[in-house]
């Protein structure tokens, strides 16, 4: 197996355009794995893989209108009153 160097990349993300290297296992494990070299500085990546499970988190809610079983990203205490996506449309129209 060939010797690779370590590279430097440039964050993509606009705020932060800061320069971060990949050292040389990371640019074969990406090669090997036939994945993209990350575009993100590693800040960036732990920051988006923070902000992607959050979104995925779906809480069982009841819409405050119709009363529907409905999935929700805010919890059960969250200060907010939910609507099923037919009543907030209609609420906000
Ligand atoms: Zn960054
Ligand atoms: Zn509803």
């Amino acid at each position: 197996m060939a010797k690779r160097d370590s590279k430097t990349g440039t964050c993509t993300n606009p705020a932060c355009k800061k320069e971060f290297l990949i050292i040389a296992q990371e640019i074969s494990f990406y090669e090997e794995k036939g994945l993209p070299m990350p575009d993100l500085c590693p800040a960036c990546r732990h920051r988006q893989r923070m902000a992607l499970r959050n979104e995925r988190r779906l809480y069982k809610r009841t819409c405050a209108k119709c009363n529907k079983d409905m999935l929700s990203t805010y919890p059960e205490d969250a200060p907010y009153t939910i609507y099923c996506q037919k009543c907030f449309w209609e609420h906000i129209g």
